[in-house]
């Protein structure tokens, strides 16, 4: 049996150092290609999104007609295929744009990372221009009127898609959503459509109503995916993932139960496959199984926690810390009082400006809305009322990550 001895190799007979890595390399009991379970990986079809699909294609195939699609808002949680989508529908349409002879340009961003009015005009110069544009520094107007110049040189129909676009329009407004659903006045010989991707469902009450009514011209709904879907979405990676027979029946049931109870989420459901995947590897097993599942399950959700945890301010990190230092102590709740009392002296002791016990109650209900912790508000009679804590994190690991960050 070839499977059973590379695993017994990688496990077993590591007494020399020489080929260490070959041996480990060797080791493939599980994973027959890992990289289609990872977010950058765009499958060949998409199962569930035949609608969406065929809208989009409706809208954009004005544009192999040489008329302006129109602009479009598509809103849907995260993970339920946005993303995909549009890369997928951007890339035929590109295909058949040779074919038609049409000259389509298909211009992705994602403003995550390109996140203000200026950054985004720079990359759509970058895309056009020959010199190209420095990441800061010039006025906007100078870069607005290159990029018009340049865009316009010859007939053509360009779409751009800005994907989280909330973000953009959180961190530094609509202006820019503005100007380019505009822009058509300012072309002759080009033809541009807007389409923003939102995470966010409520987004559009950070837009001024008039960029609303030209970007929403059409409006895309990605619903969140049922288990069943979720399923059939893993089925189709896990014949390119793992090797024949590795999964035991129940683990892709699990893990799209799972993601389906989280908000219908495709990328949640493919890195529980991967982790649980993953796990079984590391202990050398030759199965996967629900365990794993359970255990991949626990590590996303701390490791998410422990991200929060990183990035929250120092006034909320001590709190959390005076929080886990009670609950040291036995396993009753902990109350807002005890919190407060532990914090002053943590503050001491770290040179922290001491907030009021008002400001200290609102950090608590904060951190209980990020999930870390559960804070329910109880009346103590006459005493007025105070809230009563809960955690539920992984307590060492949280623990350790804030002694190191702030004592
Ligand atoms: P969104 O942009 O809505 O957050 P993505 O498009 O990034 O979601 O999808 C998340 C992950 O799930 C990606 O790896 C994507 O390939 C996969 N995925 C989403 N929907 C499907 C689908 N219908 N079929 C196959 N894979 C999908
Ligand atoms: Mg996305």
């Amino acid at each position: 049996m070839e499977r059973e001895r590379e695993v017994v190799i990688g496990v077993k007979s590591q007494s020399t150092l020489e080929g260490l890595f070959e041996k480990i390399y060797r080791v493939k009991a599980i994973f027959k290609n890992k990289e289609v379970l990872r977010h950058s990986h765009t499958p060949a079809n998409l199962p569930h999104r035949d609608d969406q699909i065929n809208q989009l294609a409706t809208i954009l195939v004005s544009a192999l007609r040489k008329e302006t699609p129109s602009n479009i808002i598509m809103y849907g949680k995260t993970g339920t295929g946005k993303t995909a989508v549009v890369k997928y529908v951007g890339k035929e349409l590109e295909k058949i744009s040779t074919k038609y002879d049409a000259n389509i340009n298909f211009i992705y961003m994602n403003c995550e990372v390109v996140d203000t009015q200026y950054r985004v005009l720079a990359n759509l110069c970058n895309n056009f221009c020959s010199e190209r544009v420095p990441l800061t520094g010039w006025p906007t107007d100078q870069l607005y009127s290159l990029f018009i110049e340049e865009l316009d040189k010859d007939t053509k129909v360009v779409v751009i898609v800005l994907d989280e676009i909330d973000k953009l329009v959180k961190k530094s407004g609509d202006d820019v959503l503005y100007n380019l659903t505009r822009i058509n006045n300012d072309l002759e010989n080009v033809k541009v459509s807007i389409m923003g991707i939102s995470n966010d469902l409520k987004f559009t009450e950070y837009l001024d109503p008039r960029v609303i009514s030209s970007l929403g011209e059409e409006e895309i709904i990605f619903p969140p995916y049922d288990a069943i879907q979720l399923e059939d979405i893993l089925k189709q990676r896990v014949v390119l993932a793992f090797k024949e027979g590795v999964l035991e029946e129940t683990v892709v049931p699990l893990c799209a139960a799972y993601a389906a109870r989280e908000h219908g989420d495709a990328r949640r459901a493919l890195d529980l496959l991967r982790v649980s995947g993953e796990i079984a590897e590391r202990k050398g097993e030759r199965m996967v199984t629900e365990e794993y599942v359970r255990m991949a399950k626990d590590k996303i959700e701390q490791d998410r926690i422990i991200e929060v945890v990183k990035t929250l301010p120092k006034q909320s990190k001590l709190i959390l810390y005076s929080i886990l230092h009670l609950k040291n102590e036995d396993d009753g709740p902990i109350m807002t009082g005890e919190v407060f009392e532990v914090y002053r002296e943590l503050c001491k002791r770290t040179s922290l400006d001491v907030l009021t016990h008002r400001r200290v109650s609102d950090l608590i209900s904060e951190l209980d809305m990020l999930g870390i912790i559960t804070a329910k508000v109880v009346s103590k009679g006459r005493y007025g009322r105070t809230k009563e804590i809960y955690s539920t994190i992984p307590f060492y690991r949280v623990k350790t990550l804030l002694k190191e960050e702030i004592l």
